[in-house]
């Protein structure tokens, strides 16, 4: 085993969570697969969140967010939502249904459709790890929203994102790297090794080449 073959990274598994926080009047989230429980005793949970997301600076400056377990009911417009732009750009819940969110104790929104269970966490410790922040939180309070199944990053690849169009070959031969995270194309024949999708924050190593 001497290469590094980064498609192993793919075989580990992974949840997906809408984690949530509020700074001031300012309510947003950010999509997340890194939720898990750490400890049992002390009972702790750690998320690390990108920190390129406003989600980011909002939980480490609080020390508050919910996280809410994404389950198979999700509709794909939840990850477009809370995904696929920015809180720095958009109030993520200025045209959300009312009937598709809470406010918990702690005075964070937290998404209740196409999920199945809700943790209010506190931050305990905070550890940077370079491109994201670990946070190690304790749980204060916890809730079962359904008894629908919890969505995994692969059921979401196979189930939840649109099959990418059918790649035609055009006259004018466009080089095209798609995102295989969201799907944002960038178009060119190089993609520089430092490039990161500006829509979901992956980096090169996330994006096909494609022809079109
Ligand atoms: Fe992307």
């Amino acid at each position: 085993m001497a290469e590094m073959n980064t498609k192993a990274m793919y075989k580990l598994s992974y949840g997906l969570f809408v984690c949530t926080a509020k700074q001031g009047e300012k309510q947003n989230g950010c999509i997340t697969n890194t939720a898990m429980q750490v400890s049992s005793d002390p009972n702790r949970i750690s998320v690390a969140i990108n920190k390129a997301n406003l989600t980011h600076d909002m939980v480490l400056e609080t020390g508050l967010c919910n996280i809410s377990v994404i389950s198979q009911a999700a509709d794909f417009s939840l990850f477009q939502r809370f995904g696929f732009q920015s809180g720095r750009d958009v109030d993520k819940f200025a045209d959300f249904s009312p009937s598709s969110f809470k406010t918990a104790e702690n005075g964070i929104f937290y998404v209740t459709e196409g999920t199945n269970a809700v943790f209010s966490l506190k931050v305990d410790k905070t550890v940077d790890m370079g491109s994201h922040t670990l946070f190690l939180c304790e749980p204060v309070a916890m809730e079962v929203l359904s008894d629908e199944a919890s969505c995994t990053y692969e059921y979401y690849q196979n189930n939840i994102k649109p099959k990418p169009q059918a790649v035609g070959t055009t006259p004018s031969g466009q080089t095209v790297w798609r995102c295989t995270i969201c799907g944002y194309e960038y178009v060119g024949e190089d993609l520089p090794d430092d490039f990161i999708c500006p829509i979901c924050k992956h980096p090169k190593a996330d994006f096909e080449k494609i022809v079109k």
